[in-house]
């Protein structure tokens, strides 16, 4: 039996696998040796999946973007499914989730295998009680012949609700919106219904023994993630987090590779403590997020409420963010839904990475922003995070190869694009004879104008003696009565 990433790592082998990673992420291949060994990195890397293209997830590497794909019982067919597996790599998706429930789920899952150089994920709970007909007629055996099905067909990680105890049931009973996990609910029922524990927690071990055989790698699911503000951070949610602690060791006891999953709706001023909390929980073990929604009131653009919450967690240390759609909560997306679900996750992953100083995050702005300043209109587009979409909004009003060229465009026009102004000023010499004629130092802007602290190296944001002077700078010349 081949050795899994993780117990490679272990004994001191480079993979190829790690050496294509490492190239990647523009970091030494020991580097990433380390943090799969510690635990603190993942790469889902199927022994059966061919086309796949390796990649890491871990807190210290570039953030990942997950997108989740899959058929429904209206709409089934391999062509609709690798047509949204296409989509999905071509805007940017870094691993996959294939959550289809309708049929054919087979010969899907293996063309979906087939051809994507992504990490491939599901949830094999899902198939498990399609083929059972209820939750109540789930069983062990069930569970373990689909789970090794889903390994020997090269799925690279799957979802496992083993987190969610008989013991957390009565938590939930004060909830606002109750369970709102799909394979968490499955469970929970099957639970009550027999009053006895969790089947893929009373199964666990011989589930480590088939991830280990095919290298897969857990993603410990979250059952009891708040899917309400006013369900986050209950005991529920943290009685289970301290579950997926106790799992996450015991994987790696027997050298499976595993990340964490995790909410859901938080509120933005208790994210940092969630991703704190799994991180210390779960010895560092890759934290992987859906969202999380900041706030539960505006369904139909629930992309950007997830957003602004994925964005804090991926700077707080989170290695993958599950994108959302527009249409969470209302319906099934489709791919222009796709399309603006991974654009606003990738936005909010790279503003993360800038954030966080991984190697090459900032060149990518700097070089965008250079290209703007030239006016060289079609690096800026092939530049852009969606360059179809920057093309197209330009071509709008300026259509024609001969503004491809232009010191304008259309949102300020030629008179008053400001870019043009500032490079005429800066060609004529006017600001080099206005800077040779000022005494900064002696001006009352000067306290105005001290220099930003540590915001474009990846450090820290400003020292204490910092942000003190910077309140003191705001507060400049403030008129005593203003309000
Ligand atoms: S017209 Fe305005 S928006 Fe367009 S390039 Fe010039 S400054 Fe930028």
């Amino acid at each position: 039996m081949a050795e899994t990433q993780l117990q490679a790592a272990r004994s001191g082998t480079v993979t190829d696998a790690m050496a294509r990673v490492a190239e990647r992420e523009q970091r030494a291949p020991e580097a990433v040796r380390q943090a799969v060994a510690d635990g603190r990195a993942v790469i889902p890397a199927n022994v059966g999946h061919d086309a796949l293209d390796p990649m890491i997830i871990g807190r210290s590497f570039a953030t990942k973007v997950n997108a989740n794909i899959g058929n429904s019982e209206t709409t089934s067919d391999v062509e609709t499914e690798l047509e949204k597996l296409h989509t999905a790599v071509h805007y940017g998706a870094d691993t996959v989730m294939d959550l289809g429930t309708g049929s054919d789920l087979d010969r899907i899952r293996t063309a979906n295998v087939e051809h994507s150089p992504v990490p491939v994920g599901t949830v094999p709970v899902y198939e498990a009680v399609k083929r059972a007909g209820s939750p109540e007629d789930l069983t062990t055996e069930l569970l373990l012949e689909v789970i090794e099905k889903q390994a020997r067909q090269g799925v690279d990680y799957m979802t496992i609700h083993a987190g969610i105890l008989l013991e957390h049931l009565p938590l939930t009973e004060g909830r606002t919106t109750g369970i709102v996990s799909r394979g968490g609910s499955i469970l929970a029922k099957w639970m009550e219904s027999y009053g006895e524990q969790n089947p893929l927690y009373q199964v666990y071990d011989d589930i480590c023994v088939i991830f280990g055989e095919y290298d897969v790698t857990f993603s410990l699911g979250d059952s009891l993630r708040p899917g309400s503000l006013a369900d986050a951070c209950d005991e529920a949610q943290y009685a289970e987090l301290d579950t997926l602690g106790h799992l996450t060791r015991r994987a790696w006891d027997q050298g499976v590779q595993v990340m964490v999953e995790g909410p859901g709706h938080v509120p933005m001023d208790r994210i940092a403590e969630n991703v704190e909390r799994q991180q210390d929980v779960c010895d560092g073990a890759p934290f992987y997020v859906l969202g999380p929604l900041v706030t539960d009131v505006a369904p139909g653009y629930d992309h950007i409420t997830s957003t602004i919450g994925a964005a804090m967690a991926a700077r707080a240390g989170t290695a993958m963010l599950c994108y959302v759609t527009p249409k969470e909560h209302l319906g099934l997306p489709e791919k222009d839904d796709v399309r603006d679900g991974l654009a606003a996750y990738r936005i909010a992953a790279h503003a993360a990475d800038v954030a966080n100083g991984r190697p090459g995050a900032r060149d990518w702005d700097d070089a965008l922003s250079e290209a703007r300043y030239a006016f060289d209109w079609s690096t800026q587009f092939d530049l852009a995070l969606d360059p179809e979409r920057a093309r197209s909004f330009h071509d709008q009003t300026l259509p024609g190869d001969n503004y491809r060229e232009a010191r304008f465009c259309s949102m300020c026009g030629v008179e008053f694009c400001s870019m043009r102004i500032d490079q005429d000023t800066r060609e004529e010499g006017e600001l080099d004879r206005l800077t040779a004629r000022t005494d900064l130092e002696a001006s009352p802007a000067a306290a105005v104008n001290l220099p930003p602290v540590g915001v474009h190296n990846g450090g820290e944001v400003g020292t204490d003696e910092a942000d003190v002077e910077r309140d003191r700078v705001s507060n400049f010349d403030a008129p005593a009565d203003s309000n």
